[in-house]
């Protein structure tokens, strides 16, 4: 018999279990929805990133088997070979319009999309100038484009003018913050940032994951939220979280998506969307068009949830948007948090290291458009009856 080479994994899960990080996956029994059947309970979800209930909406699902009757389940190439179909080029269209650009690309993910992306614009010769707190997939484009990478604080523009400041001139520097910070809910500093691009002839890059859809005219983003429109160089979106399907894009430049399609290794060599996807993300982009009603729903219990919390005498950061932290510090304290409100019918995932730093360890909340007054009342009574019980309310 053969040793297992793999056996040293089993100490990595001990240190897991012994740290409360251990976790097994929830698992939904029917739609993604504001009131659902997980792990064969009846919860308030609170947990994913269906800001619009886009998952579930008719339009969306009835486009969707359209395009699968008429066009297959699945693409059959990469989009560079013989993967690129009428609507992917359409949605493309779509987008840029959509974001004011000369031009969008879509990606499999929105992950895919700034990993695919940072690595193909940048090289070894180049410096990346990040917010510490952006997404995991610009840090792997990031490492993947063997630029040079620096730091700069959470939000601090000064700290990314004294890095500016020190690099040679004529740099080749991308200058690059989330829109909206996942995990805290803040929103990056653009217009500053925006400033410094200009000073110092940075290429500027945001990534609106958690903004399209929720922020701006229609959704447009952070970009539009701030009046940017022509100073922010790259703009990554996802269609996964308010637009309710799958996929990234890129809005930009002519010369910037074409060279994308030369260059960006996930749109090369990885399988393009099934005509599904395509089908039902145009018919997302006709809804924020068509019922703007959704977003400002969205803003109505946004604001009801997050001063319900608030008043509760949680400590939940400094958010501007619907997503809503409940920092409590210890992870395994946070975990039983999550898992005392899933008992009383709340599902809100604890969120631990690596996700977030060791001493920030968190309950995340996102109220979508869907959620009911009702529901998020009974979320906040159940917040505060459990957070009574451990003790964590200020
Ligand atoms: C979710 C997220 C992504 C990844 O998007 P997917 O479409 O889920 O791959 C990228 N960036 C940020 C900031 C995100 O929050």
């Amino acid at each position: 018999m053969r040793d297992d080479p793999l056996h040293y994994l089993q100490r990595e899960l001990q240190a897991l279990r012994d740290q409360g990080l251990y976790r097994s996956l929830r698992v939904l029994n029917g739609e993604q929805r504001a009131r659902t059947s997980i792990d064969s309970r009846l919860v308030v979800n609170l947990s994913s990133n269906n800001y619009l209930g886009l998952t579930t909406h008719p339009t969306l699902r009835e486009r969707a088997l359209e395009a699968t009757r008429q066009l297959g389940v699945g693409s059959g190439s990469v989009r560079t070979i013989a993967g690129t179909f009428e609507i992917h080029m359409e949605l493309e269209r779509r987008l840029a319009a959509f974001k004011q650009t000369e031009a969008a690309v879509v990606f499999q993910s929105g992950f895919a999309a700034n990993a695919g992306t940072v690595a193909a614009v940048l090289g070894r010769d180049d410096v990346i100038v990040s917010d510490e707190l952006n997404h995991a997939s610009i840090i792997d484009g990031a490492r993947l484009s063997r630029a040079q990478i620096k730091v700069f604080a959470h939000r601090d523009a000064a700290a990314a003018r004294r890095i500016l400041e020190e690099l040679p001139r004529g740099q080749r520097t991308l200058l690059i913050t989330d829109g909206v910070f996942s995990m805290d809910g803040d929103v990056g500093a653009l217009p500053a940032l925006c400033d410094l691009a200009d000073e110092f002839a940075c290429i500027m890059m945001v990534d609106d994951a958690h903004a399209s859809g929720v922020f701006g005219r229609a959704g447009r983003g952070t970009v539009d939220h701030f009046g940017l429109h022509g100073r922010v160089d790259i703009q990554v979106g996802t269609l996964s979280k308010a637009i309710g399907v799958l996929g990234g894009y890129v809005a930009g430049s002519r010369a910037l998506i074409d060279v994308l399609r030369h260059r960006a290794r996930p749109f090369l060599f990885s399988t393009s969307h099934p005509p599904a996807v395509a089908a039902a993300c145009l018919a997302a982009l006709d809804v924020l068009e068509s019922e703007p009603e959704l977003i400002d729903r969205l803003w109505d219990n946004t604001r009801f949830f997050k001063a319900g919390l608030a008043g509760l005498g949680f400590d939940t950061g400094a958010s501007e948007s619907p997503i809503t932290p409940v920092i409590v510090g210890d992870a395994a304290l946070a975990m039983t948090l999550s898992d005392r409100l899933f008992d009383r019918g709340v599902f809100a995932q604890g969120i631990g290291f690596p996700t977030v730093p060791k001493d920030k360890a968190r309950v995340r909340t996102i109220v979508t458009a869907t959620h009911s007054r009702d529901d998020l009342q009974f979320a906040l009574d159940a917040f505060k009856a459990v957070g009574a019980e451990l003790g964590i309310l200020r």
